[in-house]
């Protein structure tokens, strides 16, 4: 299968990880909309939150609280956390990831 986050996972394509474990990695997004712009990327190839299913539930929250993780790491007072659900819905990578947005967000062009 021909996915750039299932590569990044295998460490088959480049990436700036910042957190990872059996179940997920966590890298920079290379063309960041905020200060800190972090994608929290289940390992296992889900394409959407519209494709998830019951027994990703624990898989999925999991994401949330790797996210406030690495918010408290980074010293963010306030963050957004945001799925881009299809492609009316902004997605352009079709592997699930939960973007992490802090900083002073609204200093970006
Ligand atoms: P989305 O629009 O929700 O699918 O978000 C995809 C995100 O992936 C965008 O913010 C891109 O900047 C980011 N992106 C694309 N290619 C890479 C890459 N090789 N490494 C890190 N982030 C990437
Ligand atoms: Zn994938």
């Amino acid at each position: 299968m021909d996915c750039l986050f299932c590569k990044i996972a295998k460490k088959e394509a480049p990436a700036e990880i910042v957190f990872e474990n059996d179940d997920v990695v966590a890298v920079k997004d290379i063309y960041p909309k905020a200060p800190v712009h972090i994608l929290i990327i289940p390992k296992k190839h889900i394409i959407s939150i519209s494709h998830m299913e019951e027994g990703d539930k624990e898989l999925v929250g999991g994401l949330f609280l790797i996210a406030k993780r690495i918010a408290e790491e980074k010293k963010l007072n306030g963050y957004k956390l945001l799925f881009n659900v299809g492609r009316e819905g902004g997605q352009i990578v079709d592997h699930m990831h939960l973007h992490l947005l802090g900083g002073e967000i609204n200093s970006m062009p």
